[in-house]
């Protein structure tokens, strides 16, 4: 897919091996990663950062601690996932340093997004302003990672499927928090529309399906940077995880978390849902609550509480404001998607 208009990207090296003996051309450099990734990553590169910070936790103090320790350097190489990449920006706008990205699985989008999340009272916050110069998409590194992760990338793609719908039944009923986007709607699920037509290639992380991912998540950026919201990517899907991430308190893959939450409102919603988790299982993406391990009882709660929940937290109108979600249909639904997970 063509990449139009504005996206927080300021240069690419996309392809095979493109991480190969890039430390030549870092200048004076230190890595933020982890551990996994950076025993991947660290004969490919070649040279010698002056330090390596190992991240750990996320929590503002800690970061702004960790940053004031490291040395001055004219670059850093954000090396991993989501936490690492998120220091890496986080660190470079701080320092007003280039950033250079290097993500190692897609299951996240950090990579490509301005702002960095960071723990501010247990709190996710989203804090300064980056842009990886360049991004490096190195498609023999992200093989390195396990297929499922990569997979899970799609999640934040998909999640366009219930979230426009949101945005639509919101503008429908007045209710709408941003000026509602007739082109950006349909923009964004152009991009859907590339996930379903290389779903195979996703699913096989070749190349062209990897490809097709980084795309995809730049191609939200040229409709949310401008909009200054991800309202065509973030509704009650999203609204479910963070309801469970509350509730059971531990960390979850992203894009898994999120297509269980498009499985449940695209089923809400009455939205071409069997499409949608035809698509999700030609993907291999894997939404089943017992793969999470999200017990029954513990997502039977959480969607007899969700509604009371989202109304409190002042997240956007979406389909949990405009139907209830009574005992009975959560019977049925989690006969379906525990029924499911035992036939496997
Ligand atoms: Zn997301």
């Amino acid at each position: 897919m063509e990449i139009n208009g504005q996206t927080n990207v300021t240069s690419q090296l996309f392809g095979r091996g493109t991480s190969n003996e890039l430390a030549a051309s870092l200048g004076n450099f230190v890595v933020t990663t982890m551990p996994v990734p950076w025993q991947f990553v660290q004969e490919r590169i070649g040279g010698t950062p002056l330090a390596v910070e190992m991240v750990d936790s996320m929590e503002i103090s800690i970061v702004e601690e960790a940053i004031d320790r490291l040395p001055d350097c004219d670059t850093v190489l954000a090396v991993g996932g989501g936490r690492a990449i998120d220091f890496g920006k986080y660190m470079s706008w701080k320092r007003g340093c280039r950033l250079v990205s290097m993500p190692t699985v897609l299951s996240v989008d950090a990579f490509v997004t301005p702002k960095a999340g960071l723990r501010v009272d247990h709190r996710v916050e989203y804090l300064g302003e980056s842009s990886p110069d360049p991004l490096v998409i190195d498609y023999d590194l992200l093989r390195l990672a396990p297929n499922e992760l990569n997979i899970a990338g799609a999640g934040d793609l998909l999640s366009i499927h219930t979230a426009t719908l949101d945005w639509e039944l919101a503008e429908a009923s007045g209710r709408s928090e941003y000026p509602f986007s007739g082109d950006d709607v349909s923009k964004a699920r152009q991009i859907l529309a590339q996930v379903d037509k290389e779903a195979d290639e996703i699913r096989t992380c070749t190349d062209r399906g990897l490809q097709a991912i980084v795309d995809g998540y730049m191609q939200v950026n040229t409709i949310c940077l401008p909009a200054d919201h991800y309202r065509v990517e973030e509704g009650s899907e999203h609204f479910l995880f963070y309801e469970l991430e509350e509730r059971l308190q531990r960390p979850f893959i992203h894009g898994q978390i999120v297509a269980l939450g498009i499985y449940v409102m695209s089923r809400l919603q009455e939205n071409r849902h069997g499409e949608v988790v035809a698509l999700m299982d030609r993907l291999g993406l894997d939404y089943r609550p017992a793969s999470l391990e999200i017990e029954r009882d513990q997502l039977e709660a959480s969607l007899l509480a969700l509604a009371g929940y989202v109304r409190q937290s002042g997240f956007w109108h979406s389909v949990i404001d405009e139907r209830s979600i009574e005992p009975v249909w959560i019977t049925k639904l989690c006969d379906d998607l525990y029924g499911d997970s035992r036939q496997v």
